[in-house]
């Protein structure tokens, strides 16, 4: 059994590979909640979403966000009518949303979305780290901002000061799935936004700490790959590197995965953790995907 802790963008790639070399069945996703909201009457829970459409094969992999060739008939209906929507949502993909909306007059977040990966088909368990609403403002020389309105209305080109959140309980099953592991795979997913607070959980840094912990650095050379992660990084001081997504996991993280560019920093991240291994960590291709993912899988002892 393997746990993944995952956002939105880059730990789906891995997936993508992951579910390729060993069995969907094998695989418990915990999934960062953080950023989700209503929109427009729908909860939105992108993160989670992205990972259902991922691992039914349905993902939109430009945008990593909404359904493949959907379409966004109601989306301009609704600017039309004069009820314009911050996030761009396609046809198919919200109807996914009405469901998850839904659900949860019945149910809690965790339940809504084991009902719709069963529907999908999946084996794999997706758990959102929380059932709780989280309150996230990203703190910019132009004011306190919400996330979406930070990522999108804004295009995350403010200065970054802080990034605050509240507290949130964890979802039941995620101390349990990391405790019946093998290994607990970090994917390179924003080490702000995505993971920390998955981590922040109660129990989950403790269950960690037990558990045999892989990350994949989703930072390369000086920047992120995609996204604003060097800018969380920067304004929370930490080095926006190799080095320093080491130095956010250090207390619990048995192996750190670094991009081939990284070889010259291998020395200095293998002084903060104990095992560091060199390979390609861009996933534009299958391949790519599938090699980083035999990779993690073959050095989990
Ligand atoms: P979000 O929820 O959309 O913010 O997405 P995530 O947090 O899951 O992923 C964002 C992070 O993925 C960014 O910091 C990127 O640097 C990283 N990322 C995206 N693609 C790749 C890739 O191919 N390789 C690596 N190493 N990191 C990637």
């Amino acid at each position: 059994m393997i746990t993944v802790l995952s956002g939105g963008t880059g730990t789906p790639k891995l997936l993508q590979g992951l579910k390729e070399i060993i069995d969907p069945a094998e695989l418990t996703i915990i999934v960062n909640t953080l950023e989700n909201d209503y929109f427009a009457g729908v909860y939105v829970s992108a993160d989670i979403d992205t990972v259902l459409y991922t691992m039914a094969d349905l993902i939109n992999e430009e945008l990593w966000y909404g359904i493949k060739d959907d379409t966004f008939i109601t989306h301009e209906r609704l600017e039309e009518i004069g009820c314009s929507e911050l996030l761009r949502i396609g046809d198919k993909d919200r109807a996914t949303k009405i469901q998850k909306t839904l659900l949860m007059e019945k149910y809690d977040l965790a339940k809504a979305c084991e009902i719709q990966a069963k529907n999908m088909g999946l084996t794999s368990k997706i758990i959102p780290m929380s059932n709780e609403h989280s309150d996230i403002k990203i703190v910019t020389d132009i004011g306190e901002l919400e996330f979406h309105d930070f990522l999108i209305k804004h295009r995350s080109e403010p200065k970054v000061l802080d990034v605050k959140f509240s507290s949130v309980a964890p979802a039941s099953g995620i101390i349990d799935a990391i405790n019946n592991s093998d290994a607990v795979i970090i994917g390179p997913s924003n080490p702000i936004t995505s993971i920390s607070p998955i981590l922040s959980l109660e129990g989950v840094r403790e269950a960690l700490k037990n558990a045999y912990v892989v990350a994949v650095s989703p930072i390369i050379g000086s920047g992120a790959v995609s996204g604003p992660a060097s800018k969380f990084m920067e304004a929370l001081n930490v080095d926006v590197s190799a080095i320093g997504v080491a130095s956010l996991y250090q207390d619990f993280l048995d192996a750190l995965v670094i991009d081939t560019k990284d070889d010259d920093k291998k020395v200095e991240v293998n002084q903060i953790i104990n095992k560091v291994i060199v390979t390609n960590t861009i996933m534009n291709n299958l391949d790519a995907k599938k090699n980083l993912a035999k990779i993690i899988i073959e050095n989990i002892p």
